[in-house]
């Protein structure tokens, strides 16, 4: 999988440098989207790890094969779980008694955590036990989109590896490997916001939906037809491309040509009379919707796809 993924090698060369030189820390923090690769690398480090040969992760030894099917004992993944999608204090507590224990394998023990910024207080306050006295070779890879959400004490005990985003030519090539149409691909990778996992996993009802909302954005100019079409919109596959819409716009204002194609490349033309400060108050207020949602997901959408689009035609007209 990771040598579909060419953008990440120089990271992951340098991290399986420093493990054979010994000085791998302790604590990783890996910080991307899971779009471009996030878990498949935090997946990746663990192999070689766990494998330590000098072409880690070789495949052949037993610590490879214990991996790949899913049973080495000295490896743990902890993943946000319930309704709430929290990662709670007694996996955390059941991990810490685990990494202080020797390995059943003579080798590292790795612990993975996913999406590790769902962490809750108590969980990172566990967690960071483990961080100040790690066991003897054993090792905890973080993964997270948001390292603003994460307590700063977490992170300051982690190395931080940003994960290298890839260029637009690998994004192609990426999905030329997953057979994905030439024709679609530049449309995939504005609505995944060049993310080529995620512009692959798209699927065409999402993909025609996008064309839709820039059809009925380009064409009406009703504030009731437009709220109408808008009530009916997933809302936050809807808010996303009106976002996408702006700050395409408010880019542009400083670093000159538009990146998108077809129509959502005139929208973003129309986008270019009005003042910024009015740009900025109209992006302002796609984020309040969308943090209301976030905070009440039963929210009335008639009502605001009426404001929404009122402001829109008003913006644009
Ligand atoms: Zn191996």
């Amino acid at each position: 999988m990771i040598n579909k993924l060419p953008w990440l090698t120089p990271q992951i060369m340098d991290s399986r440098q420093q493990l054979q030189a010994g000085k791998l820390p302790h604590g990783l923090l890996l910080v991307g989207r899971p779009g471009d690769g996030l878990h498949q690398m935090g997946e990746h480090l663990a192999n070689t790890i766990l494998c330590g040969k000098a072409e880690a992760p070789c495949g052949q030894c037993k610590a490879c094969q214990l991996f790949l099917a899913g049973t080495h004992p000295d490896y743990r993944l902890l993943e946000p779980e319930g309704k709430s999608e929290t990662i709670k204090i007694e996996p955390i507590r059941a991990m810490s008694a685990f990494m202080s224990g020797t390995a059943q394998q003579g080798g590292a023990r790795v612990v993975r955590l996913r999406s590790a910024e769902r962490m809750n207080t108590s969980a990172a306050n566990a967690l960071l036990k483990v961080l100040e006295e790690p066991g003897r070779d054993s090792f905890l890879i973080l993964e997270s989109e948001s390292l603003s959400r994460l307590l700063p004490t977490v992170r300051s005990r982690c190395r931080i590896i940003k994960l290298a985003v890839p260029d637009q030519n690998k994004a192609n090539a990426y999905l030329e490997g997953e057979a994905i149409a030439p024709a679609e691909r530049p449309l995939r990778l504005i609505m995944s916001e060049g993310a080529p996992l995620t512009a692959a996993a798209l699927d065409s009802s999402a993909m025609s939906r996008w064309r839709e909302q820039a059809e009925a954005f380009s064409s009406q100019g009703r504030m009731t037809e437009l709220a109408a079409f808008l009530a009916k919109q997933p809302a936050r596959d809807a808010l996303q491309q009106l976002l996408l819409w702006v700050d395409e716009s408010i880019r542009c204002r400083y670093t000159g040509a538009v990146k998108l194609v077809d129509q959502d490349k005139l929208l973003v033309d129309r986008l270019k009379q009005p003042p910024l400060t009015s740009l900025f108050r109209f992006r302002d207020y796609i984020l309040e919707i969308e943090d209301s949602l976030n905070r009440q997901a039963n929210l009335n959408q008639q009502l605001w796809s009426e404001q929404l689009a009122a402001r829109w035609l008003e913006l644009t007209g």
